[in-house]
């Protein structure tokens, strides 16, 4: 059981912060991670102070990818070399009981498999070196797409890893709640038609929010979740991009036995076949 390092920032009842260290404690208890010593759990009063804390944090590591986290619910990161948990509590308001303590078991997950600052400082598959020197204006987002492909990767694994652990229910409404598109997800997708890297974006972006969903569609005998309630999810998109992300994401699910480097690469050779050359070749209609 990893010592668990609280950190408040902002107004924090007591209360509720025990209540969210005895939960992690109790999932690291069942998780049984070897050789996790520590783990750093700060906890916000609200997504401001997070924002402004994480970006500072950001800043001090050097992580270069984009400023994501209105992505997440809960998040974790190994920018230290210590895993940490950071929590919001005004996300909480927005969800049930259920989606929160998915979200917080999957964090769990997180520093379990990923809490090493390697899984979060990652080299940029040749793949997709390869595929910006054919299409030269993916040069400048390819540390964002490696960002959003080494997440969908690494929340398939930690699906798996909760899975595995016996939890099926907060799993299941924690990916129904990711896979929801949202508001942002539409506007990017309808702003993304003036430029073929932005679409690329858009749907890698998509691929980490369907990654739980997809393996737990995997899963029929343990779970309810299936594939035509994924493919609700990607409506707005037309049915060829929709299956290119299916298929992108099916294959990756099926290779994923290997280590996370080895995973990401896979991912990445997967998703340029699938999505970014046939997107950045044609101009696919809305
Ligand atoms: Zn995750």
């Amino acid at each position: 059981m990893p010592v668990l390092h609280l950190e408040k920032h902002g107004r924090i009842p007591d209360e509720e912060a025990c209540k969210i260290l005895r939960f992690l404690e109790e999932c690291y208890g069942r998780f049984r991670p070897g050789g996790l010593d520590l783990v750093d759990v700060d906890i916000f009063e609200n997504d401001d102070l997070w924002h402004s804390h994480m970006a500072a944090e950001r800043r001090r590591a050097g992580v270069t990818s984009a400023d994501l986290d209105d992505a997440f619910i809960v998040a974790h990161d190994a920018w230290t070399g210590v895993p940490r948990i950071s929590i919001s509590l005004e996300r909480k308001q927005d969800m049930s009981q259920l989606v929160w303590d998915g979200a917080l078991r999957h964090e769990v997950g997180h520093s379990i498999l990923h809490g090493a600052l390697e899984y979060y400082v990652l080299p940029t598959p040749s793949v997709l070196t390869k595929a910006a020197q054919e299409f030269p204006s993916l040069a400048s987002h390819l540390r964002n797409i490696v960002y959003l492909l080494a997440l969908s990767v690494k929340d398939a694994e930690v699906t798996r890893l909760v899975l595995s652990n016996g939890h099926v229910e907060d799993q299941v409404a924690y990916a129904r709640f990711v896979m929801e598109a949202t508001e942002q997800d539409l506007q990017a997708w309808d702003i993304s038609s003036i430029a073929a890297e932005a679409r690329v974006l858009c749907l890698v972006g998509r691929l980490k929010d369907i990654a739980p969903a997809m393996v737990l569609a995997s899963r029929p005998e343990i779970s309810c979740l299936n594939l035509g309630e994924v493919e609700e999810s990607l409506e707005y998109l037309p049915q060829e991009l929709r299956r290119a992300l299916f298929e992108t994401m099916t294959e990756t699910l099926n290779h994923l036995d290997k280590d996370t480097f080895t995973n990401i690469q896979t991912a990445a050779a997967v998703s340029v076949a699938k999505i970014v050359e046939p997107v950045m070749r044609t101009s696919i209609p809305k």
